[in-house]
């Protein structure tokens, strides 16, 4: 079996292990279902959220919905395509009113799948969407403004932190910002 197929077989495998689970509070909270996660199990660029919106618990996917629909928009002109990526977020259930997922959600998740697919996919870089991705992952908070566009270097991971689409939606002028870090996390990935 090649590396690629090998990594979408223990990614397969992962989900099947998880795809009812209650180990956090957002099990227990109405959710649909759970986001795992979707794209290419040998992707160089790894993007990570902080949870699923409503789209993407009614769907399953992860930025399926207007922010998602921004991101694609985005990435195209630099080059890189959904379909090479891996999207996922920090929880894979949808905290109710789209509220930012507790320290015990995000730990317990984190640590049962985020980390894991990480291992499996061992990407080049991954990129933080929003502030409490970063912080997931660097267990430090930060202010997203100040760090954005810098390369952290976190014990084996390379992150380029940027601002999260569903932001932008709401501050368009803070699009140029996200589209020079996005060359930039092209450029990183070759
Ligand atoms: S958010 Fe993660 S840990 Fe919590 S129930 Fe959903 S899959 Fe399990």
């Amino acid at each position: 079996m090649n590396t690629k197929n090998k990594k979408k077989l223990l990614l397969e495998n992962l989900y099947a292990q998880y795809q009812n689970c209650t180990a956090c509070p957002l099990g227990f909270q109405d959710r649909k279902n759970i986001v795992f996660g979707y794209g290419n199990s040998n992707a160089l660029i790894m993007f990570i959220g902080e949870g699923p919106g409503k789209d993407e618990d009614e769907q399953g996917k992860p930025f399926v919905g207007r922010s998602g629909k921004l991101l694609t928009k985005i990435l195209e002109p630099v080059g890189i395509k959904r379909e090479d990526v891996f999207i996922t977020n920090v929880v894979k259930c949808r905290p109710p009113q789209n509220r930012k997922p507790l320290s015990v959600e995000s730990k317990t998740c984190k640590n049962l799948l985020l980390f894991k697919q990480i291992n499996i996919i061992k990407p080049k870089i991954i990129c933080t969407l929003g502030a409490s991705a970063l912080e997931a992952l660097i267990e430090q908070p930060i202010k997203i403004s100040q760090i954005r566009g810098t390369i952290i270097h976190h014990k084996t991971l390379t992150i380029l932190p940027t601002y999260h689409p569903a932001y932008l939606l709401r501050n368009r002028k803070e699009i140029e910002k996200f589209i020079s870090d996005m060359k930039k996390l092209k450029k990183l990935s070759l």
